[in-house]
């Protein structure tokens, strides 16, 4: 019977008598003690899968069942790397009575997918995860940074928690006249859909001034919803709470029905993946772009004519690369940017190493600090700075303040954090004189 996953004592046999009869001398003689045992009942361990069945019956957890423990995942996972972690370490913890729900393990998965891409039987932590997180909302278990986050997120449609009034005041330093729909209707080509970083924090406010200018440059017809922007929450979402994401689904899809436009781009990887794959779901569909695919084709047409004298390094954002399998658009500025040396780091492109960020990483670095030996940016930094390269390159708005920590805390300053519009702004001469808003 099922024990509860303790351990369960041999019962004391009587020890058999075996004996074997020689064919040729008809002779009979008993096997020593050390064979006998080979002969007895085996009980090492027993244990119930309740834990294991409960997270199988969520809508989303069903893979979990499907590991068979070929260990594949382990060596791939980021979070093992800094830890014990990877899904055939939590499939065996909650087969052997481990309560997901209530354990650590819960909140350390940055939902980054590299153990979905060597899994021989698709055990989808994207569904997993989000699944059994969803279960424990509600419960005290959420991580108070975790909580905090999604407390800003409900009352002010960012996961910052700023006023919606100012979430276009970067505009002010762009150098260049941005168009707000509600100020200025009608129909336009793109809709550049700023996200949260972006829009308020200080180093993502210059990148977003850095796109304005090269979009202007250009010659786009673009413009932005300012006040009525607010977050696709799609990391809100593989953090637990679906309900929210839907409830700001539904503000979006009522604030994008209002206006005429063609294509949305977005800077964030993580709501990109929100409008490509989880708003369609509810039928709702747009043309979306990240910017680097948008501005991959135009490369031409891009005056990038300052070199900019440096040997760079990249990062695949996990929610672009490993998620969408965009990896060369970001490549193709790069290298067209003169001057640039570009060095890539040996985990990259498919095995790109997750910067801790996804999965709502990003609001739990307090907590992940007690059950990992190192934040995960710290780890990707040290290796952006083994490659000798001056610059660390992203594309996603998460990275650059995750990175610049990271680089700080690892004594790693001389290694700059950019996004790559920050370097085409500078080789197209505008420089990085823009101030934060
Ligand atoms: S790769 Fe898949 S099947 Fe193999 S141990 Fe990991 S989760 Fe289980
Ligand atoms: S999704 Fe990433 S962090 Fe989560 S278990 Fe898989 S490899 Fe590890």
């Amino acid at each position: 019977m099922p024990v509860g996953g303790k351990k369960q004592l041999p019962v004391v046999m009587e020890k058999e008598q075996v004996s074997v009869r020689s064919l040729i001398s008809d002779r009979e003689s008993e096997l020593p003690g050390m064979w006998n045992r080979m002969f007895e009942q085996r009980v090492l361990r027993d244990y119930t899968t309740r834990e294991l069945d409960r997270v199988a019956a969520l809508p989303g957890g069903e893979s979990l069942e499907w590991c068979y423990g070929c260990g594949k995942c382990v060596p791939v996972c980021p979070v093992d790397l800094v830890g014990e972690y990877g899904p055939r370490k939590i499939h065996r913890r909650t087969q052997t009575g481990t309560n997901l729900l209530e354990s650590a393990d819960l909140w350390l998965c940055t939902t980054c997918g590299n153990c979905l891409r060597v899994c021989p039987k698709e055990v989808d932590m994207m569904q997993i995860m989000p699944a059994a997180r969803a279960a424990a909302v509600g419960q005290s278990t959420v991580p108070g940074e975790l909580q905090d986050v999604f407390e800003k997120t409900f009352r002010y449609g960012n996961c910052l928690g700023q006023n919606a009034r100012r979430r276009h005041a970067w505009t002010r330093g762009a150098g260049v006249p941005v168009r707000v729909l509600a100020d200025e209707p009608g129909p336009v080509d793109v809709l550049f859909y700023v996200e949260d970083y972006w829009s308020y924090h200080p180093r993502g406010q210059q990148a977003a001034q850095a796109m304005a200018r090269v979009l202007s440059a250009l010659g786009i017809d673009w413009a932005i919803l300012g006040a009525e922007e607010k977050t696709l929450g799609d990391s809100q979402r593989t953090a637990g709470e679906k309900g929210l994401f839907e409830a700001l689904m539904e503000d979006v899809v009522a604030t994008l029905d209002k206006y005429e436009f063609s294509r949305i781009v977005t800077p964030d990887p993580h709501g990109f993946n929100a409008l490509v794959k989880e708003y369609p779901k509810h039928g709702h569909r747009y043309d979306v772009l990240h910017y680097t695919q948008l501005l991959a084709p135009l490369v031409d047409q891009l005056e990038l004519t300052v070199p900019v004298e440096r040997t760079v390094t990249f990062h695949d954002p996990c929610y672009l690369g490993r998620h969408h399998g965009e990896y060369d658009a970001p490549r193709r500025l790069i290298e067209a940017i003169p001057g640039i040396r570009l060095t890539e780091m040996s985990r990259c492109r498919e095995n790109g190493y997750c910067c801790g960020g996804g999965g709502g990483g990003m609001w739990l670095d307090g907590f992940t600090a007690s059950h990992t030996t190192e934040r995960l940016s710290e780890r990707r930094v040290r290796e952006a700075a083994a490659t000798g390269a001056d610059v660390l390159a992203v594309c996603c708005p998460y990275e650059v303040s995750r990175f610049e920590d990271a680089a700080k805390s690892t004594g790693n300053e001389q290694l700059q954090v950019k996004d790559i519009i920050e370097l085409i702004d500078e080789a197209m001469g505008h420089g990085a004189d823009a101030e934060p808003a």
